[in-house]
């Protein structure tokens, strides 16, 4: 008589708690009969198929607590429906518009520039609008040159 009768615990979870809906479609099988029974998805997990069962059950563990039988009822799993949100972070490259704020970020560029001129991968078109801009640049250097009374290049 190892056999504890444990349909007389019937109704007593071991935690009262709020919980998350079961999967829907489940299916447990009857502590009596091992028949299929439709769980819901709230509410206390069924063990039996039907009144009978659960009569058949009743008189069972009645047997039992008097020391000729016992029914047990084991734990049985119940699949629950989780919510998660999941927050997924995408980084993505876009092109910042850069440019040069340092002498030598300068100097990169006009070499870049110079080296773009001379293999021509600058359209004929465009050598009008460059030069201007360069010679701009060029006066410039050549006022300051003025300013400072003293060679500076
Ligand atoms: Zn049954």
């Amino acid at each position: 008589m190892s056999e504890q009768p444990q349909a007389a615990k019937e109704g007593q979870p071991a935690a009262r708690r709020r919980s998350s809906p079961r999967a829907p479609g489940q299916v447990i099988a009857c502590g009596w009969c091992g028949q299929d029974v439709p769980v819901p998805a709230r509410g206390r997990v069924p063990k039996w198929c039907s009144a009978a069962c659960r009569h058949r059950a009743w008189e069972q563990a009645r047997a039992a607590a008097s020391g000729r039988s016992a029914v047990e009822v084991r734990d049985r799993v119940v699949e629950r429906v989780k919510t998660v949100t999941v927050v997924q972070h995408h980084t993505r490259e876009v092109p910042v518009a850069w440019r040069p704020t340092s002498v030598p970020d300068f100097v990169d560029v006009l070499e870049d520039l110079t080296t773009r001129v001379d293999s021509g991968r600058v359209y004929d078109r465009d050598i009008p609008t460059l030069a201007a801009a360069v010679k701009a640049t060029v006066k410039a250097l050549a006022r300051r040159e003025k300013a400072a009374h003293r060679p500076l290049w």
